[in-house]
Parts: C-alpha cells; structure tokens; sequence
C-alpha cells in the first residue's frame, strides 16, 4: 500500500481538542471527508517551489475566509510539474506572523482534476481582526499570506477602507498597481474583473491603442485559450507576477469575472464569433473551472459545468452591505454586436432595443435578489460592485460621431431603469456602486434617464467610482480626451486614462474616494500618486470634490 496515513475524525477531534479550537475551526472539506483518494503520492519530492504561484485569501466572513494555493512548481509546463494524482496540503492560520501559536490547522487535498489547486474554508476564528496563514508540503512552506475576518453583521463599525481594481493584461503593462495596493491600509479588494485577457495579437510586436503604437512590456507564452489546460496555463502567467502575488498576499479579495476571464465581451451563451451557443458553452466551461481553480473562492462557488454562482453579499458591520454582482453570465446579447465588429467600432447610436423590457443585465433570479437585499437592508452604506459602467455617458466614435457603448448598462437601459427606480424606492442616498472594464478612470453621478417611471429623469440615484485598469491600455493618453467627455457629459466629474486603482474609505457620514494613478507601466517602477478625490455624502447620492 502507498497509501499515506490520514486523520481520521478521533484524531482530529483530540487534536482540536489539544489546540483549543472548537469544531468550527477547521473546514467540514474536505478535511473530514476521509478517507483520501487510494492514488495519493505519499511521499512527494519537489525540485522545483511547488508555491510558484503564491497564495491568496478571499470571501471573508465573521469567523474566517477562503485560502487558497495551487501547487505549481513549474508554470510554462503543459502539466506544470505535477505527477498525475492527488497530493495532501498542510495549511496553518495564526495571529502573528511568526507563527508562534498556531491557532488553526488542518489537511486538505490537491487534485489533478482541479489542477492542484487548494480552497480552504477557514472558520472558527474571532471577527474583525487581522490573520495569518500559509501552506507547507514535502518541506516546503508557501509564502506567508495576510488576510482579515470581518465584523459581526450590525456590529458598530466606524469605518471601512477597500481598493477596487481590475483590467490586468499582461502584455499591455506592469502589474504596478497591485505593488502599490499590495501598501495600502485596506480591508479588502473588490476585482471587477479581466483578471487575464484571452486575446493573442500573434507575432505582433506593437500594440495599437487608439491610434497609438506602443511596444508590449511582455508577452503571453502560450496561444488563445480554450482548453483547460490552455486556461489553467495563462492564469499560471499572470499568477507569477511578483505585484499581483503581493496583493493577494496582503489582504483578501472578493472576485468577480467580467468578459476576458472568458472570451472578449461574451454574454450568457454567446460569444463575439457566432460560436453556436452549445459549443460556446463547452469554451466557458473550461474558462470558469480554470477561473475557479485560481480564486480564493467557496466551494459554493465551484462551477457545475458551465454554470457558476458568482453573485454574493457581503455585511460589513452596521457600515456597508456590500453585493457584488455578475454581469456577464445571465444577461442578454449586446445589441448591435455585428455592426460593432464590422467597423471595429466599440459604439453605437441609441436604438429602442435598448429599452426593450425582456433584456436583462443580471437574470431574473439575480435581479431578484439584489432587489430584495437591498430592501432589507439596514447597513449605513450599501455598494453595488459590479463590472461595467452604469452611468449612461455619450462617447465619440470615428469622425467624432456620438454614440453608446453596447456593452455596458447602456445597452440594457430597462435593466438599468428598474434597478435606479428600485434604489430610489428601497434605499435612497445610501447605495455607491464601483466597476471597471473602461480602462480609464470615470466619477460621477448615475442619473435616471428619460422617461424612466417611478423616479424622475435627471434625479441622480446614486454614484459611480469606476476604477481604470491596472495595466490594459499601456501607459495611457493622460487627459487627451478628458475636456471632450467632460462637455458631452455633465454628470461625469472627472476622467483620465492613465492605469491605477480607486481607494474607497468608507465612514459612517462620507465615503471618500481617492482615484490613483500611475505615471507609467511600460516599464516597472511607476510612481503612484492621487489624481482626484470625491466624497459622497450619506442621504445625498453623487459625487463632490473632497
Ligand atoms: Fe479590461
Ligand atoms: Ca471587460
């Protein structure tokens, strides 16, 4: 027998008992789903760090959170340095860095079939206080992650800090932006999304952006994915990166997925190519279990096929009432999709469709359920974190031509109506929405459109603090645009393509934004500094200077 001995449930029970932890501190899986798979490697040997992709903590909780590592010792490699079979992973939780009372443990499983990938459920740990962890096997101990439980629901809490940040292609830039968040004195980081970018521009040494020719920072090592093991080997790129590995150290995150995680601006079943939607579905299936593989996620989150819950709520305290949402899984096929591939033109003049009740951004269920949370909702602050603009702006295509991008909430205007009405109606004042995609930075007002019932046009409902991309776009054309967005759109109060992040510190009156900007990603080594600050007032929705 090669089979490796396991804890099983009397062991763990008195060594819990020894360690004066309750039950609830060590995960219920797969810890106490002995025993082990019969193929385990009992004795494994590393020649190369087996944590080469570092380790990650996320979905945090009053008495714990997600941590996560994926045993990876060489990340170029089709199977990565893995033996084909299962492995068992130690992991610690502590209070102190230096690990000298280890106040959880436990084992848990990495398995070929989730590429070595590890998500433990940590619980049993007291709230809102600051938690150490890492992983170890064969000798080898991962880096040393840092992650945050969080208050109890209701609980009095005077103050919550948060960086949103997204929008990280590899070949477009340095990943200086996590470096720098990775400083910052945050509670947590929302990911809106474009963790990797699927695209190839094959042998294409320049980007054009706008016009501009830029020469790639880097380039990504293998084709367009579509397989797993494709997915699971872009994700090993990214994943590498020493500033993404020192955000995830740092502090938890809660992730989201927008469009590249999967296929440039896919929807539901569709993606951009006229892919038949049961063949599409096997692409995204590949792309969420790679997704999954890499993310401090639940196991509530693990996909079943190509489905995957990704919408969840978060209460901070009696502060904020945090919902973060999926924009992309369940709602309707942009309008005007073939027009925009065409001319390669990303916008579109305003059509009816738009307004057509039946088309959805969030899904029937998932609408539901926002709209519920926020009735019941008795938070101080509610946030909407979400993946694309909400607010309604005119951009300038070709020649000058106004027109609306399909691809955000303007392309689903009665989605969007009925969420501002019911915002309106449940929680007014107090609800602040943050998202991406962009690749610039936009504040400001989210107005009800026309013709809109239930509220009235122009009210403003609610504010946007749209965060700019951490590295897509290159080093960014600074305020070229800036003027002419500003005069087409008076509810924006401020924009700037330059890569960065948005710092939100949340009180229980004012809730500060801070837009950071970096100087340059083409090169590492950018300098950070604040472009603007806006500070939105509880009781009244939109953005002012301060
Ligand atoms: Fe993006
Ligand atoms: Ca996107």
């Amino acid at each position: 027998m090669t089979r490796m001995p396991f804890l099983d449930r009397r062991t763990l029970m008195a060594m819990m008992a020894k360690s004066g932890i309750g039950a609830g501190a060590l995960t219920a899986w797969p810890l106490l789903a002995a025993p082990w798979p019969r193929n385990i490697v009992a004795d494994p040997r590393f020649t190369d760090y087996p944590f080469a992709l570092g380790v990650a903590s996320g979905e945090p909780a009053p008495d714990g959170f997600v941590i996560w590592t994926r045993l990876c010792p060489r990340p170029a490699e089709q199977h990565y340095g893995m033996p084909r079979a299962p492995m068992v992973v130690n992991w610690e939780v502590a209070a102190e860095e230096s690990f000298s009372v280890i106040l959880a443990k436990g084992e848990a499983l990495a398995s070929p079939e989730l590429g070595h990938s590890v998500h433990v459920e940590v619980g049993g740990l007291s709230p809102d206080r600051v938690w150490f962890y890492r992983f170890r096997i064969a000798g080898q101990v991962s880096p040393v992650g840092r992650s945050r439980t969080m208050p109890l629901p209701g609980v009095r809490l005077e103050r919550l800090r948060f960086a949103v940040a997204g929008c990280q292609h590899y070949e477009h830039g340095h990943f200086t932006a996590w470096k720098h968040i990775a400083q910052e004195p945050v509670d947590f980081v929302f990911h809106y999304g474009d963790y990797i970018y699927e695209t190839n521009e094959k042998g294409a040494q320049t980007l054009t952006i706008q016009g501009h020719d830029f020469p790639r920072a880097r380039r990504h090592n293998n084709d367009e994915p579509y397989s797993l093991d494709d997915y699971r080997q872009r994700y090993a790129q990214y994943k590498t990166d020493p500033d993404l590995q020192a955000a995830h150290h740092a502090a938890p995150f809660w992730v989201s997925f927008d469009d590249h995680e999967v296929d440039n601006d896919w929807a539901d079943r569709w993606d951009q190519d006229d892919t038949p939607p049961e063949v599409f579905l096997y692409r995204r299936a590949a792309a969420f279990q790679a997704y999954y593989e890499h993310m401090p996620l639940r196991r509530s989150s693990m996909p079943d096929g190509s489905r995957m819950k990704m919408h969840r709520n978060a209460r901070y305290g009696d502060l904020v009432n945090a919902f973060v949402l999926d924009t992309r899984q369940f709602r309707s096929d942009q309008i005007g999709e073939a027009e925009k591939l065409q001319g390669g033109e990303k916008l579109a003049p305003m059509t009816p469709a738009a307004y057509d009740p039946a088309r959805t951004m969030m899904g029937d269920a998932q609408e539901k359920w926002l709209f519920d949370g926020l009735a019941d909702s008795t938070a101080r602050w509610n946030l909407i974190a979400h993946q694309v603009m909400l607010m309604h702006l005119v951009g300038r295509g070709k020649g000058g031509a106004k027109g609306y991008n399909m691809d955000r909430w303007s392309g689903y205007m009665h989605s969007r109506r009925r969420l501002l009405s019911h915002i309106d109606k449940a929680c007014p004042g107090n609800v602040v929405t943050v998202s991406g995609d962009a690749h610039r930075h936009y504040a400001g007002d989210v107005l009800q459109d026309e013709g809109a019932p239930g509220s009235k046009a122009g009210k403003i409902i609610t504010s946007e603090f749209l965060g700019t991309s951490v590295s897509s776009g290159d080093d960014g054309m600074g305020e070229l645009n800036t003027p002419q967005q500003l005069a087409d759109n008076p509810a924006l109060k401020a924009t700037i393509d330059r890569r960065g992040y948005v710092l939100c510190d949340v009180g229980r009156e004012v809730w500060h934004a801070d837009l950071k900007v970096i100087d340059k990603v083409s090169a590492p080594g950018g300098k950070l500094s604040t472009y603007a600050s806006f500070a939105v007032e509880r009781g009244d929705p939109g953005v002012k200077k301060g």
